[in-house]
């Protein structure tokens, strides 16, 4: 679908927003009905019933205001139409009366809350910010592929359990026979800001360079340049990564994690901010956080990372801290400046999904120029 850039006040946007925030609503009564295979139990500790329930109601209503303001402002109907149709369907199906209860512990589940509650809030984040300060003005928010970028997102966090259970087996492989208590006790006796310090700075250590070897390895490139190929930088985007990709990545950082013992606070501060900050690299926004940039990472830093221009290939490997580049001699950041384009003009990769997770193992996306591979400086 070949779309133009959404203008604020023509009813689009509230009508999109309203479909959006009904379906999470159906969703999320799904959640309520099947917790034991819908929810993840590590979830559920941080949140409670009556929190979520309190947050479907809000959802729901706020699904029908958007469907009136479409309403009102669209000359075509049909957004607010389907809006109010889902919501009708929220409410008829228990939206309002859905109650909590006990749920059994299964070992096997999938993380639609996960799902729901993370693309909420990247959503309320990230559209708006998206929306008023574009770096692209040109990009539509429904680009070609952004289907495929939803998928992404929606099975890295479907199969959270599945992620997360594969990323811990080779730090436990590897280090589990040591005795770590010791390190343990003393890297939670750490005032909270240097622990959390530390946590970032040795994750990141450890990602940079999974990231560099996805970068220099031209059979791993394969994998990672799927990551690349999105000439649309937007929230979204950054999802599009091989699951061999986030395997290894994560896999990776979860090392120190492991071997270090943080304390919960730690880990789940970890957890949260890199969740948010992952996304906001990739986010087509020109906002660029002052001085803040020459800190961490931000989206003008990252985007230059997947600047379309061969020249520019092989910078900014840190996720979070830029003076890992520098330490390494892969720093690049111009003032102001940002790339003129972002993606991969040599790779070519099927449409889709399924496609795109089965092709880097059979073939290499370069094949067109079967020295491609070899000869990419990165
Ligand atoms: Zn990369
Ligand atoms: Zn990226």
């Amino acid at each position: 679908m070949k779309s133009r850039r959404l203008v604020i006040g023509e009813g689009i946007i509230s009508g999109y927003i309203s479909i959006f925030l009904g379906s999470l609503s159906l969703l999320a009564i799904l959640c309520f009905r099947f917790p034991e295979l819908l929810t993840s139990p590590e979830f559920r500790e941080v949140y409670t019933a009556h929190s979520m329930k309190t947050l479907l109601t809000a959802t729901i209503i706020a699904s029908f205001f958007f469907a009136l303001l479409s309403f009102l402002l669209s000359k075509k109907k049909q957004w607010a139409l389907i809006g109010l149709v889902i919501c009708t369907i929220a409410i008829v199906i228990g939206g309002f009366s859905v109650q909590g209860r006990a749920v059994e512990k299964t070992s096997w589940h999938l993380g639609l809350d996960w799902l729901l509650l993370d693309l909420l809030l990247m959503a309320v984040i990230f559209v708006p910010i998206e929306l008023v300060f574009p770096k692209n003005k040109q990009q539509p928010k429904f680009h070609d592929e952004w289907r495929t970028d939803l998928v992404y997102f929606v099975v890295s966090h479907l199969f959270i359990q599945f992620f997360g259970v594969i990323t811990q087996q080779p730090a436990k492989l590897f280090f589990g026979w040591i005795g770590l208590n010791g390190i343990h006790t003393w890297v939670q006796s750490l005032p909270f800001v240097i622990e959390l310090l530390f946590a970032f700075f040795i994750t990141d250590l450890f990602q940079y360079w999974a990231h560099r070897i996805f970068h220099s390895h031209h059979y791993l490139w394969r994998f990672h340049s799927i990551h690349h190929s999105t000439q649309n930088m937007d929230w979204l985007a950054g999802s599009r990564t091989h699951f061999v990709d986030i395997f290894v990545t994560r896999s990776m950082a979860f090392i120190p994690l492991y071997v270090f013992g943080f304390s919960e606070i730690t880990f789940n501060t970890y957890i949260v901010f890199m969740a948010i900050h992952a996304v906001l690299i990739h986010a087509n926004t020109r906002i660029n956080f002052g001085f803040l940039k020459y800190i961490i990472a931000t989206p003008q830093y990252h985007h230059w990372h997947h600047c379309e221009d061969p020249k520019y290939y092989g910078k900014n490997f840190a996720t979070i801290f830029p003076f890992i580049d520098i330490m390494f001699g892969t720093y690049y950041l111009p003032g102001n400046e940002w790339p003129a384009g972002t993606g991969l003009h040599e790779a070519h990769y099927p449409k889709g999904y399924l496609k795109q997770m089965i092709y880097p193992f059979t073939k290499s996306p370069f094949d067109d120029d079967l020295n491609m591979e070899e000869r990419t400086e990165r």
